[in-house]
C-alpha cells in the first residue's frame, strides 16, 4: 500500500538547513519532546479532539468525523485527517496551535509521495538539494523510502536530518538512498539528556560513529544553553573527541523563541551568550575539531 507523508511545511529556500539553497520538508511528529524545542506543534499527530475546531477565527477548520486518536484508513489507501484544514482561509494566526493541548497542529498536509516530488520540481532548478527535517523525519521512514527515489530522478540530492535517535545501522535501504544524516547530539550526561529529551544520549553517540564510518556524516549540531555552561562543555567534549576534524560540528546558541513554558521554566528565556559558543568552540577544536560553526 502507498504511504502519505504527514508533512507540517514545506520551506522551498532555505540556506539552513544544510549546505547551499535547499527546500525543507518538515514532517509531523517525533519520538522525542525535547524541552528546547522551537516547534513543539510538530511533536504530535492530532488526536481529533477537535478542541480548535471551533477557534478558528475563519472558519478554516472542520472535523472529519474519523475516531479521536487516530489517524484512520479511508475506503482506499490514503489516511484520513481528524481535522480538516482549508489553506485557502487560513491567515496563520495561529490560534489553533495555541489552544491545542497534545503538541500537535491542525495545519498539516496529507501528500503522496509523487504530489510532494510534484510540488518540489517546481523548485528543482534553483535549489541544490532536499532536506527532509520534523518532528523526526525518521518516524515515517516507510515515505521517505517511497520519495527519496523520486526526489533523485529529479537530479536532487537529499539529507536527512535526525534527532539522533534512529537505528540508522539497521537500516540500509534508507541510508543509501540519501547523501548524508545532519545529526543532533543533545547532551553526554545520561540524566540531562532524558530530562532534556526524553531518551538517553547511548544511540546518538551510536549513531555519530557509525554514520562517521559510513561515510554517511554531513553534519552534527549541539544546542547550547545560558545557564548549563557544564552540561555544555561535557557534550561538546565528548563529540568533538570522536568526530573526525572535517565534518562540520555546528554550535547553536539556544533561543527561547517558540520554547513551551516547561522548556523555559527549566531552560530559562535568555539567549545563549556568544562568549559561551566561542568557549566550546575552542574545547572543541583543542580536541581535533577543525571544522566548528558558531551559529
Ligand atoms: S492558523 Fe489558520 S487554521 Fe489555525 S486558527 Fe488561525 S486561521 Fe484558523
Ligand atoms: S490539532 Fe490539537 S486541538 Fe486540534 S483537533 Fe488536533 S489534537 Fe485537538
Amino acid at each position: 500500500m502507498k504511504k502519505t507523508g504527514i508533512i507540517n511545511r514545506i520551506i522551498a529556500f532555505s540556506n539552513v538547513d544544510g549546505p547551499g539553497n535547499r527546500t525543507a520538508v518538515f514532517f509531523q511528529g517525533c519520538n522525542l519532546h525535547c524541552l528546547f524545542c522551537h516547534n513543539p506543534e510538530t511533536i504530535h499527530r492530532c488526536v481529533g479532539c477537535g478542541m480548535c475546531v471551533g477557534k478558528c477565527p475563519k472558519g478554516a477548520l472542520e472535523s472529519a468525523g474519523t475516531v479521536a486518536g487516530e489517524v484512520t484508513e479511508g475506503a482506499g489507501a490514503e489516511p484520513v485527517p481528524p481535522v480538516l484544514w482549508d489553506p485557502s482561509r487560513c491567515v496563520d494566526c495561529d490560534t489553533c496551535i495555541k489552544t491545542c493541548p497534545h503538541l500537535a497542529s491542525p495545519k498539516v498536509q496529507y501528500m503522496t509521495a509523487e504530489a510532494l516530488r510534484d510540488k518540489i520540481r517546481r523548485t528543482a532548478p534553483y535549489i541544490n538539494g532536499v532536506s527532509f527535517s520534523g518532528g523526526e523525519c525518521t518516524q515515517q521512514r516507510d515515505f521517505l523510502v517511497e520519495v527519496i527515489p523520486l526526489i533523485r530522478e529529479l537530479g536532487l540530492g537529499v539529507l536527512l536530518d535526525s534527532n539522533g535517535t534512529y537505528e540508522f545501522e539497521q537500516d540500509p535501504e534508507l541510508l543509501a538512498m540519501c547523501d548524508g544524516v545532519m545529526l543532533d547530539i543533545k547532551a553526554a550526561d545520561p540524566d540531562f539528556c532524558r530530562l532534556l529529551t526524553g531518551a538517553g544520549p547511548e544511540l546518538p553517540f551510536h549513531n555519530l560513529d557509525f554514520l562517521q564510518r559510513a561515510g554517511k556524516l554531513e553534519e552534527v549540531r549541539t544546542v547550547l544553553f545560558p545557564h548549563h555552561p557544564e552540561q555544555n562543555e561535557a557534550t561538546v567534549r565528548a563529540a568533538a573527541s570522536c568526530l573526525r576534524p572535517d565534518i562540520r560540528y555546528k554550535l547553536l546558541r539556544y533561543r527561547p523563541f517558540g520554547v513551551r513554558q516547561e522548556g523555559l521554566d527549566f531552560l530559562g528565556g535568555d539567549i545563549t551568550p556568544e562568549s559561551e559558543s566561542a568557549r566550546l568552540a575552542e574545547i572543541a577544536r583543542s580536541l581535533g575539531a577543525e571544522n566548528i560553526v558558531p551559529v
